[in-house]
């Protein structure tokens, strides 16, 4: 069957013994979308991106990647199944120069099913050089991962993920801790991998977000709360009240 890389969440939910973080709630994300998760803190958005990666339990609903259920699989399989995710705390190899990082990544791609034929495909230099310029380190391809500025650490981090081809990407704010120069050349990074992947972030930076973000998805204590592009969000008094008028 032709790929399809829209996700559908269908009624999610968690119940941490007893308390509701999240509650029936519903998104698509179109193939090829960027959607921003908005909310305030403990809206639940970092537990929304928990349970599509695998990472926690839902207790109600469904996730698909197109026609493909992921619902509660584990982790490995759901990351097998095209769903990368980018944590925040880094997890390079400090002593290994980036291009040497990106090699590693990609060859985790056939650690389980390797043979020949596809490891010569991971590999392959061409998406090795292309991925080096998609996040900006081609100027830095032979330097060691630690001496990688903080900015220069998270894009390098995102090579990793991407490296691996994965259909949804979802970031945990991609731009925490950034410089403004480097928050700019993130969303040129972002931008550049619409169209190819369907992309989620958690992400408060408003300015970033404009930048970035097809549209935007607005929770609010476990619960949807509104959708749409962000002059419309920001322009709901729903979301006012809720979130944008709170902080
Ligand atoms: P932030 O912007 O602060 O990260 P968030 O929108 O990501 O907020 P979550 O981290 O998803 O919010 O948390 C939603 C709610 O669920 C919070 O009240 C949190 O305390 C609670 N929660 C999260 N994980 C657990 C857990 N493992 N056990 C119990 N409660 C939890």
């Amino acid at each position: 069957t032709e790929s399809n890389y829209d996700l559908v969440i269908d009624g999610v939910g968690v119940n941490f013994s007893g308390f509701q973080a999240v509650s029936n709630f519903s998104m698509v994300v179109k193939q090829g979308e960027m959607r921003v998760l908005l909310g305030a803190n403990g809206a639940g958005k970092t537990t929304l991106m928990d349970m599509i990666c695998g990472k926690t339990e839902s207790t109600e609903g469904r996730i698909f990647i197109g026609d493909t259920e992921i619902t509660n699989k584990p982790p490995h399989t759901i990351a097998r199944m095209g769903v990368g995710r980018k944590f925040q705390i880094p997890s390079v190899f400090k002593k290994l120069t980036v291009r040497q990082n990106l090699s590693v990544a990609a060859m985790k791609n056939t650690s389980v099913f390797a043979n020949l034929g596809s490891l010569k495909r991971c590999i392959h230099l061409d998406k090795l050089e292309e991925t080096l310029e998609l996040i900006n380190l081609t100027r830095r391809a032979d330097e060691l991962a630690g001496n990688l500025s903080h900015g220069e650490t998270q894009w390098l981090e995102l090579g990793l993920l991407v490296i691996l081809n994965p259909k949804i990407i979802l970031l945990d704010e991609p731009t925490a801790g950034m410089t403004a120069d480097e928050t700019l050349k993130t969303s040129r990074i972002v931008n550049d991998l619409k169209g190819r992947h369907t992309i989620v972030a958690v992400e408060h930076d408003m300015a970033f977000v404009r930048e970035i973000a097809d549209k935007i998805t607005v929770m609010h204590q476990g619960k949807f709360l509104a959708e749409g592009r962000i002059g419309d969000i920001e322009k709901s008094q729903a979301v006012k009240d809720a979130y944008l008028g709170s902080g």
